[in-house]
């Protein structure tokens, strides 16, 4: 049997281009090489650019009204296939069905958003700023956009970026992961289904060799990134020095405070979900629980009990809780980061490293994972596991709970348990991260607000989606106007203009 290729797509169609070379789209809930998808040379990002800038000669000239209703079609199809898309994500991440689902689900969310766009683009009027002058000011696209994705979340980043550019007059590329790829041709069909005119949305399929055609190319305006920090660092060092505007995000290491006070049976089965939801490949999942004080044995004790009962197995079926890894590279990974852990003076209290699940012995399954009395010199402390390890380290009050994190490089998000308004207050305002949860363990932005972290986990100072997303992917210009009426004479002034 052949195995099925992934194509890009451009200019509304499916297409190899100049493309030889492919990746592996594993199932890594069996192990199988289920797929290839092509990865892109220069001359197919070159094609794909000159689609999208053939297409913005008309779509940045489109009515506010002509795009707000394919946004609301295009919304309308993601419901309808809501059920295809998540089966399609789950078999090429992992993740299970219902956590694939949520994902459409905030990722439709920005889509609504952008359907509300010629509000969120209103520019501002002053009447009268000197006698008979006004001045007003609009935001106008910046022309042909990109994106460059990570695996974890294959349909909801992505649409942190392409429904915002495209709603406020830009054309896009996307360059998705290469580990699972497929749910974005879905949504290039689905656009088009919309109605979106050819070359306004395309798909590049690649890895280094596209991304920095992207990064070199002189035709595309913007780049917005989500990834590892280091790939962040180089995505906005390089397209910064080629004049582009970049938002980068980058990865992260987020810690959920506990303090005595709180309710433990609360705080750990919302960490338990926050560590090992999908096997915890989530930029804001929590993989340091800090443990102030005396709740540190309870709560260690509560975890451990929660960490055993969770259910792990393939995504598609329903009693799962937790899928595989998304490649054979990140098990190994996982496994190493648990070793290294226990090695450096780790407790293991849970250890997932060896985990079968009947049936699926070649997926890339591992258990849950906790560590308890980790320290901020172990390597499972400092590196992004990426994976189902929840570690507990432990502090004396909450000013070293804060101090911990604050000395941390990254700072995407963190999240307090207590009955305290004082200490979350305190917590909140002192705290160096982007975004905080209180008494919620995944503080993800809604669609309306923007999401971003500090630190290393967001490099350069735009935040992605909402009210940011708009100003990133457009560009203001301000008009200071006189209409003289047809009688009167008005004295050109010599000197600098005063009002
Ligand atoms: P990754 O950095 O390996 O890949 C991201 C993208 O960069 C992919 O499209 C990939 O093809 C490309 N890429 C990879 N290596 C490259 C290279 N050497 N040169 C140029 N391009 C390259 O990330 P990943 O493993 O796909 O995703 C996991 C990471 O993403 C984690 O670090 C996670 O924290 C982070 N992440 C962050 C956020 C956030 O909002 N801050 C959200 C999701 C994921």
């Amino acid at each position: 049997m052949s195995t099925k290729t992934i194509e890009h797509w451009i200019g509304g169609a499916y297409t190899r281009g100049a493309s030889t070379r492919t990746g592996t789209v594993f199932n890594p809930a069996t192990g199988e090489e289920q797929k290839h998808v092509l990865l892109a040379e220069t001359a197919d990002v070159d094609a794909a650019v000159a689609s999208a800038a053939k297409a913005f000669e008309a779509w940045g000239d489109s009515s506010l009204s002509q795009r707000t209703k394919i946004m609301f079609r295009f919304r309308e199809l993601l419901m309808e296939h809501e059920d295809e898309m998540a089966r399609l994500i789950s078999s090429e991440h992992g993740k299970v069905i219902e956590d694939a689902r949520g994902e459409i689900i905030r990722g439709r969310e920005v889509v609504e958003y952008a359907c509300g766009i010629a509000d969120a683009l209103k520019g501002s009027f002053s009447d009268q700023v000197s006698r008979g002058v006004d001045v007003f000011n609009f935001r106008q696209p910046l022309g042909v956009c990109a994106g460059i994705t990570p695996f974890n979340f294959p349909i909801m980043v992505p649409m942190w970026m392409h429904p915002m550019a495209i709603a406020t007059g830009n054309t896009f590329i996307l360059k998705p992961s290469e580990r699972d790829p497929s749910v974005s041709n879905l949504v290039a069909e689905l656009y088009a289904e919309a109605g979106l005119p050819e070359g306004v949305f395309n798909v590049v399929h690649g890895d280094k060799t596209a991304v920095d055609a992207i990064l070199d190319h002189p035709d595309i305006a913007a780049v917005s990134f989500v990834g590892s920090t280091p790939i962040a660092k180089y995505v906005h060092e390089k397209a910064t020095a080629t004049g582009k505007r970049v938002q980068a995000l980058g990865g992260a290491k987020n810690h959920a405070v506990v303090l005595p006070d709180a309710d433990i049976e609360f705080a750990a089965n919302h960490l338990t979900a926050a560590a090992f939801g999908s096997a915890g490949q989530r930029c804001m999942a929590i993989s340091i629980g800090v443990a102030v004080g005396e709740a540190g044995d309870a709560l260690v004790e509560v975890l451990k009990r929660k960490a055993e009962e969770v259910k792990v197995g393939p995504g598609e079926d329903p009693e799962s809780d937790m899928g595989p890894l998304v490649t054979p590279a990140a098990k190994e990974r996982v496994i190493r980061a648990v070793a290294s852990g226990q090695d450096q003076g780790a407790e293991v209290v849970v250890d997932g490293r060896d985990y079968d699940v009947v049936g699926h012995e070649a997926g890339f399954f591992v258990g849950p994972s906790l560590l308890d009395r980790v320290t901020t010199d172990m390597d499972a402390y400092k590196e992004e596991i990426f994976g189902p390890v929840l570690g507990i380290a432990r502090a004396a009050d909450v000013d070293e709970a804060i101090a911990l994190i604050n000395a941390n490089p990254y700072g995407n998000g963190t999240a307090i348990f207590t009955s305290s308004g004082a200490a979350a207050r305190r917590f909140q305002r002192e705290v160096k991260v982007g975004m905080i949860g209180v008494n919620v363990p995944i503080p993800v932005p809604m669609s309306y607000y923007s999401f971003g972290g500090w630190k290393d986990s967001l490099i350069g100072d735009s935040p992605i989606h909402g009210p940011e997303g708009v100003r990133f992917y457009t560009r203001a210009k301000t008009v200071t106007s006189r209409w003289p009426e047809v009688r009167q004479t008005v004295d050109a002034a010599f000197h600098f203009p005063t009002h």
